[in-house]
């Protein structure tokens, strides 16, 4: 079968992979579609480190066509999930007590095991998360990382309805988080970009102000506008965007970080224990998190904008979401096979 996996010269591959024996409680995966996220962006540049060779891909939407001995979660034909949270031990303190996506030994799909991009993958059938009727692989696909890493990252904001949610970053995470922020949760929400783009598909999704720091001085707006945010959720490749947030909110808020430049932010001490500033990082979402985001899609209160590529467009996809030519997602189609 063919797969898509990160190569040793930074660039991504197509190669033939043969798919191992079912070990038991895996499942095998046909897979119809993986959406491609900044994360695949940074493995397969190394941000993380070296894991060339490995299939990248972890907004993985497939159909169970063979399970191992002694899985009882998924039969054949079932639709379910590749997560970044592929799987965790099972049995620590975070595992057993709703924070399983810090367990000390979890596995990352399309990082440290084989992910979603390729005809077929091999999972954890505990952790592969059911898909529900009524809801499009390539909107699951989204969901599965960009959808549940920001409806967690909201529930980690801890605000109320009607309050300010400052949102950093609009792209394939950030345009999720804005539609879960509006419909789900009912935030009023201040959408910030570098990208006109990005801010024009905001507003349509209901951005309630918009706002681009390359044409305004972003935290003074907010702060005259709103009184400053009660709460804020940074998705932005940049310190500048975790910098800005802080100026942006008001005294008591809490900013969640869940971009992933490798920087380090600027938090003035003062503002930090005047304000009873808080700053959480937020990783993806658990399996109860994810079971709740497909929900919400199912239901048409959220609704990811996708484009379904073929696999030979891979290092296109990339080049495209670094210069920031398109918004939403590119999912990687693998039904329409072209060979
Ligand atoms: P993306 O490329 O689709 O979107 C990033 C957006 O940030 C773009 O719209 C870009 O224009 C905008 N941006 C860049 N600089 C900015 C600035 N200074 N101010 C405001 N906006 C700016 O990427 P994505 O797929 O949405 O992923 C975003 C980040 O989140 C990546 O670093 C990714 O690795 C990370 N991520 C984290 C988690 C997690 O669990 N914490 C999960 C998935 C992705
Ligand atoms: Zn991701
Ligand atoms: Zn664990």
């Amino acid at each position: 079968m063919k797969a898509i996996i990160a190569a040793s010269d930074k660039t991504a591959q197509i190669i033939s992979k043969e798919v191992r024996p079912l070990k038991y409680g895996e499942a095998l995966l046909d897979m119809e579609c993986c959406g491609v996220c900044h994360t695949d962006l940074h493995v397969k540049n190394a941000d993380f480190g070296d894991v060339s060779g490995t299939t990248l891909g972890h907004e993985g939407i497939g159909i169970v066509k063979e399970i191992g001995e002694g899985v009882t979660s998924l039969k054949v034909g079932d639709r379910a999930s590749v997560a970044w949270f592929y799987a965790g031990c099972g049995h620590c303190e975070y595992c057993v007590s709703g924070r399983e996506t810090l367990c000390r030994e979890v596995i990352n799909a399309g990082y440290t095991v084989d992910g979603g991009m390729a005809e077929q993958c091999i999972v954890k059938a505990d952790y592969a998360v059911k898909v529900p009727d009524g809801l499009s692989s390539e909107a699951a696909s989204s969901i599965t990382c960009a959808g549940v890493t920001t409806y967690k990252a909201i529930k980690e904001a801890q605000i109320k309805p009607g309050e300010w949610l400052f949102i950093s970053g609009l792209g394939g995470l950030g345009n999720l988080a804005l539609q879960y922020a509006k419909n789900v949760f009912n935030h009023k929400v201040i959408a910030v970009d570098i990208n006109d783009d990005q801010l024009a598909f905001a507003k349509e999704l209901g951005a309630d102000i918009t706002l681009n720091p390359l044409n305004c001085k972003v935290s003074e707006e907010i702060q005259s506008l709103t009184g400053g945010a009660h709460a804020a959720v940074v998705t932005a490749v940049a310190k500048s965007a975790f910098n800005e947030s802080v100026n942006s909110v008001r005294a008591g808020a809490r900013i969640v970080a869940v971009g992933l430049p490798s920087d380090s932010m600027d938090l003035n001490i003062p503002r930090l224990v005047l304000d009873g500033i808080q700053v959480v990082g937020s990783l993806v979402g658990t399996r109860t998190d994810l079971q709740e985001a497909f929900q919400f899609g199912a239901e048409g209160k959220v609704v990811p904008k996708c484009e379904l590529r073929p696999m030979e467009d891979i290092n296109d996809i990339f080049s495209e979401m670094e210069q920031g030519k398109f918004t939403g997602r590119m999912v990687i189609d693998f039904r329409n096979k072209t060979e």
